[in-house]
Formats: structure tokens, sequence, C-alpha cells
């Protein structure tokens, strides 16, 4: 079965997964977000995510990487919130299931509220806004299930992407290859 959606950055360097406890914040200041148990919080601190965990998977990115927009669909809403940054956040409805793809601690972002987007196309940059340790993409996917949008793991429903990023490398492989020969090609005057 193919899969629904397409991976934002690239390459894919997963920091955090779906469901994972590993963040507190201070408790009277509501940020400063630090790596913990967040099942035992160090005193001072409690979970950011609560019993659930995190609901939706970490990818690492530089400060200003670019964002792709891992489906065709239509931004419902753009915002700035204290968790999640500033966010993008899009709908889309891939074999009968519906998608709600979101795209949290921008920098910026490209489209407008409304707009409709294709899968690829630049949706922000990433960055370290909200409640965020350091720059990273909070990609997060819900599906639209009895009447209401549940969190899923965006792996579930993802391209494989460990086999693209394999993909990707012996593209280069190859390419190297074919420079070598040509170097050596050069060099000999055959
Ligand atoms: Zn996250």
């Amino acid at each position: 079965m193919s899969k629904q959606l397409f991976q934002p950055v690239k390459p894919f360097y997963l920091h955090q997964k779906f469901a994972e406890n590993k963040a507190c914040v201070d408790i009277e200041t509501g940020s400063k977000v630090i790596t913990c148990d967040g099942n035992n919080p160090p005193e001072g601190y409690r979970s950011l995510y609560g019993p659930k965990g995190h609901t939706g998977i970490d990818i690492a990115a530089y400060h200003g990487q670019p964002v792709y927009c891992a489906q065709d669909g239509t931004i419902y809403m753009i915002d700035t919130q204290p968790k999640s940054g500033l966010d993008v956040r899009v709908e889309s409805t891939v074999n009968g299931r519906r998608f709600r793809h979101i795209y949290e601690h921008l920098l910026g972002y490209r489209p407008r509220e409304g707009d409709t987007i294709k899968c690829g196309d630049l949706v922000g940059w990433a960055d370290n806004t909200g409640y965020s340790s350091g720059d990273h993409l909070h990609f997060q996917v819900e599906e639209f299930i009895n009447g209401k949008w549940v969190p899923i793991d965006p792996l579930s429903v993802m391209e494989d992407v460990f086999a693209l990023e394999f993909a990707g490398l012996w593209r280069q492989v190859q390419d190297l290859i074919a420079r070598v020969a040509e170097f050596i090609a050069e060099k000999t005057g055959r």
C-alpha cells in the first residue's frame, strides 16, 4: 500500500519519536525546556507533554532550513502559540482518509491561510520558537477518526524514509564513481 505523506525535511533524522516523554518545563516560568524523564520530572519541573507523551515527531533541522509540505492540501491555520511557536497547519484528504499535518517552531512561513498547497512546496523555515530546546521541526499528524482529530504517529503514514534516504545516498555514490572515472580518464588522456 502506498503511504500518505512525504518527508518535510531532508535529510531525515529523528530526534524524538511519537509518544515519547522526554521534555520538561519549569513550573514557575512555564518555559525553559530541558531533557528529562517526563514520567518522573525533576523537582521544580513538569512534563511538557503530559502522560500521553509527545504528540508528533521531532526532526533535526538547522536554523532557517527549508520545510516542505508533506501532501497536497489547504492551509487551514497559521498562528503563534506559547507551546508550538509559529506553526502552519495543512489539511489533506488521501485515499478517503482525512489528515492534518502541522509544522511547528517555525522562523517564518511562505503560504497564507486558505491557500491551497502542493506536496513538496515550501511551507516555511525551521527555528526554535515556542517551547523548544533547539532548532528542529516538530511534525504532527492528526487523522479524523470517529468525528475527532486524533494525533497519530506520522511514521505510520509516511513514505519509507529510510528507503528514500538510501536511494538518495546510492545516487550520490553513483555520481561520485562517475566523477572519479571522468577524472582518471582526463589524467590518463583516454
Ligand atoms: Zn516535538
